[in-house]
């Protein structure tokens, strides 16, 4: 599965509206795609540290693909995520864990810096579990063996960057030809 940390290559017009189709908005201020499904689809979106609008935005990582974002929603019903949070006084855990929110605010520092988000990153890094969805996005983003929070919900999600489940994005598949914004 690609993954993949800044420099993102652009996201190409398809890939924009993929990912306003899985969010149900118009998505705005893509980066690129951090993360793909095994068919291509984004499964991660990048978004700019501060929107064009001006509102600082810290979830880099944002996780897009309906069935993941279902599936670890499933996870934290199924109270998942303080099982994880007690992996953290493991201290082994706890530095790994430390280091993957340095690992994110290195990424989204090298596409901009914005004073109000300095040092905040995600989920609850570096030190609590408060959102596997940013976690798992990151996970994605990063490949295995950053983020170690992230790595177990994904293990743990019934859903898999390696097996599609995409919905058909027939009515945006040849975008640019008169693909004009009708939902599918
Ligand atoms: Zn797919």
């Amino acid at each position: 599965m690609p993954v993949t940390t800044p420099p993102f290559d652009p996201p190409s017009d398809r890939d924009v509206q993929v990912v306003s189709a899985q969010l149900g908005r118009p998505a705005r201020d893509v980066v690129g795609i951090a993360a793909r499904c095994v068919c291509g689809n984004p499964t991660v979106v990048s978004t700019k540290p501060r929107l064009a609008n001006g509102t600082p935005f810290p979830t880099f990582y944002y996780l897009c693909h309906p069935a993941a974002t279902a599936a670890v929603s499933t996870l934290e019903a199924n109270h998942v995520m303080p099982e994880l949070a007690a992996l953290l006084e493991d201290e082994t855990v706890a530095a790994q864990y430390r280091a993957a929110h340095e690992s994110y605010l290195a990424d989204r520092e090298s596409i901009e810096h914005v004073d109000e988000i300095e040092g905040i990153s995600a989920g609850g890094m570096p030190t609590r579990v408060k959102c596997l969805h940013a976690l798992v996005g990151h996970a994605l983003a990063a490949g295995p063996g950053v983020n170690p929070i992230g790595d177990l919900a994904l293990e743990r999600a019934s859903w898999s960057p390696s097996r599609c489940e995409c919905r058909a994005y027939d009515g945006i598949a040849d975008a640019g030809v008169g693909a004009g914004g009708g939902e599918v």
